[in-house]
């Protein structure tokens, strides 16, 4: 059983740039070889990896090192970014599919939940669910909040279009995620909803070495730093929140 899941967006590589990336992304995309060292570092390891937004490089980075390291992932699909530029299209979908991934959705269109309205809610989270299900053949139960967004109105609506697990971005360690569940037929399973921790551009090794092995100050960062963040969001609004941190980064 794993302990932890890590949260993953991009990855550029030879074959792959960050150029269309939207900039908000750009501090959570990884080189392909910082990748493959995050991967030998958490060989063996009771993490559990999952992937948001479609960036192609998921094809061209993410699934031969999984092979190579023989690890099995949860990618996060937004069905209107697929076959746009930088994004995976469908045959790439199907690929990591046919590796053995799991594919959940990550709202329809990326707009945050808690901004719309319930009907335009639903159909995020339902719609995105058939789409992927139609066209890779597979059953849809787990998904990631876009922005990680999220209250008690959209976790009942998850609930409703039959979802198992929602992952946030909210740190912590998993509850009772595992991946050999999913894909199976349990309609009174109660829906679960499990934290996430992100992995951005500037997580160093010894950075993730600690989160593994629980070191106690580095936890303490986390949740210190999401707390910041969530009276910001509260104080501010998404609007404001998303103002602030583009003013402070550019
Ligand atoms: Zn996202």
């Amino acid at each position: 059983m794993n302990t932890i899941a890590l949260m993953y967006h991009g990855i550029f590589s030879a074959h792959h740039s960050v150029s269309n990336m939207p900039a908000e992304d750009l501090p959570y995309a990884i080189s392909e070889s910082t990748f493959a060292e995050h991967l030998s570092l958490l060989n063996g390891k009771p993490v559990q990896l999952t992937f948001d937004d479609g960036d192609a490089g998921w094809y061209y980075s993410a699934l031969p090192l999984l092979k190579e390291f023989q690890r099995k992932a949860i990618f996060f699909v937004t069905p209107e970014l697929i076959g746009t530029p930088g994004y995976c299209d469908w045959e790439q979908l199907r690929a990591l599919v046919l590796a053995g991934h799991q594919v959940g959705t990550h709202g329809l269109t990326h707009r945050f939940l808690p901004d719309l309205t319930e009907q335009q809610c639903v159909d995020e989270l339902a719609i995105s669910k058939s789409i992927l299900e139609d066209r890779l053949g597979v059953k849809v139960t787990t998904l990631s909040f876009p922005g990680g967004r999220f209250g008690r109105r959209e976790v009942q609506l998850a609930k409703r279009a039959g979802y198992q697990f929602c992952f946030t971005s909210e740190p912590g360690r998993l509850k009772t995620f595992d991946i050999d569940m999913l894909g199976h037929d349990e309609p009174n399973q109660a829906l679960i909803i499990e934290p996430r921790i992100a992995v951005r551009a500037d997580t160093g090794n010894d950075w993730l070495a600690g989160l593994i092995e629980g070191r106690t100050t580095l936890w303490g960062r986390i949740y210190v730093v999401h707390w910041i963040k969530l009276v910001l969001k509260k104080l501010l609004g998404n609007q404001g929140y998303h103002g602030l941190y583009r003013l402070l980064r550019s």
